[in-house]
Parts: C-alpha cells; sequence; structure tokens
C-alpha cells in the first residue's frame, strides 16, 4: 500500500519527492559551494579549494569543519521548529538525506556520530531530543553504513542550562556557554583518538557549537566535525 505524501509542514497532501509543496520548496536554500573549508559559510564568489572565509583565518574554529544542508530562513526555520516542538518524525530520513549530501566528505570520515544533548529539564519537558533523531536518521543512511559511522548517544552532559543566547554579544555568548559542557566520565574510552561528527538542527552563533567541540578535544577526540539541518547564513562572529 502507497501512502499518500504529506507536506511537513501543512499535512496537506503533495506530489512527487519533495514531501513541501512547490511554492515553500522555492523557498529553501540549499547550501552548496564555493564554502568556507572550516566554518562551511557560502562564499560569494568561486574560491581555491580548501579556502576558508576572514573569521576563521583570524580566529579558527574549535571544530575541524562544519557543513549544513540549508541556509535557515522562513522556511527551513519552520522545518525545524515542526521537528522540535511538533516531534515532527516523518520527514526524518529525507532531512537526513540532505544532511548526508551536505556532509558527504565529514561522514566518509566519521567514527563516531554524536547528537547534541539537551539539558535533562528540557528533555523531561519535551519528551524527545530532535538532534538524537536527526543523528539517528543520519546513522542509519547509506553514506554512514558505507563509511561505518555509529551513532553515539549520551556523549556529550550539559552541566548547566544556560541562559538563552540571544541578545548577548559574540564575547558574551562565549562566556555564557563556557564550561557548559563535558564528555561524560563512562564515555571518556569511546571518545578518544576517534573522528566524531557532532549533529545539531541549526547552527548559529557557533558559540555553543565550540564550547561543545573543546569538550569533545579535551576528551581526546582526534578529529570534531559539525554538521546541521540549517545554519545561519553570515560568516562567524569574531570575539570583540
Ligand atoms: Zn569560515
Amino acid at each position: 500500500m502507497i501512502w499518500p505524501q504529506r507536506s511537513l509542514l501543512t499535512g496537506r497532501e503533495v506530489a512527487g519527492p519533495g514531501a513541501l509543496e512547490p511554492d515553500l520548496w522555492a523557498k529553501l536554500h540549499f547550501i552548496s559551494d564555493p564554502l568556507c573549508a572550516r566554518c562551511g559559510a557560502p562564499f560569494e564568489i568561486a574560491v581555491d579549494e580548501g579556502q576558508v572565509c576572514g573569521a576563521c583565518l583570524a580566529d579558527p574554529p574549535a571544530y575541524d569543519r562544519a557543513r549544513a544542508a540549508l541556509e535557515y530562513g522562513e522556511v527551513s526555520r519552520e522545518l525545524v521548529l515542526a521537528l522540535k516542538y511538533q516531534g515532527r518524525r516523518d520527514g526524518l530520513d529525507l532531512l537526513a538525506g540532505w544532511m548526508a549530501g551536505a556532509g558527504a566528505g565529514l561522514l566518509a570520515d566519521a567514527h563516531l556520530i554524536v547528537p547534541v544533548p539537551l539539558h535533562y529539564f528540557r528533555l523531561l519537558r519535551r519528551g524527545f531530543n530532535q538532534s538524537v533523531w536527526l543523528a539517528a536518521a543520519l546513522a542509519r543512511s547509506n553514506a554512514a553504513r558505507s563509511s561505518g559511522a555509529r551513532l553515539a548517544v549520551d556523549v556529550l552532559k550539559r552541566t548547566r542550562a544556560t541562559p538563552i543566547q540571544g541578545g548577548l554579544s559574540a564575547a558574551g555568548r562565549r562566556r555564557n556557554v563556557q564550561g557548559a559542557f563535558r564528555v561524560r566520565r563512562s564515555r571518556e574510552g569511546l571518545v578518544k583518538d576517534q573522528k566524531i561528527l557532532l549533529v545539531d538542527d541549526v547552527l548559529t552563533t557557533g558559540a555553543t557549537v565550540e564550547a561543545r567541540s573543546r569538550a569533545l578535544r579535551r576528551a581526546g577526540a582526534s578529529c570534531v566535525d559539525v554538521l546541521t539541518l540549517a545554519r545561519v547564513a553570515a560568516p562567524r562572529t569574531l570575539p570583540i
């Protein structure tokens, strides 16, 4: 039996493989080359392979590479919210497929696929962690199967709930998340000398993701890459 395909956003029946209405689909911006080789920020003009942006040159991020499938915009935001607050799981394989495409090189190198944690109280309130869902869907993808990358949940621990980042300066954001994450003691052996692929729904300022990357490095990870469904298109903000 073939079920009619429903729009991931409106629940209406849609034709074709997109799982979104054509007018919404047209508003999705998939990120493609040219990109900063480190942070994955899109460049306006063609560059040599391996080129990094000014922000990454001046202040290299704590992670090795970050990639995302979509620019964070009107429709991708709705996709993220549907996942996060409505718990829509039916589009997970599709979203993970987009992520696997954007992060093919990262997945090929990864040993462990690690979702970012929610603070315990947020997890209790919401009942699920959408990053775990995305990471699990990625681990099921053909790309992960052929690279042998395995899903490892509960690796990172939030040591405290951080206040909302909005409205803080770049330096303030860094301070806000300093020491907010660590690798669980029981998982340290798993992480040591391994290449980690951190998975989240959105990459925003980078301050949080850098704090997580530093926690993984402190536990001995040999490489930390970051793969998200969406990212803000703007380049990394430098501390002032
Ligand atoms: Zn960069």
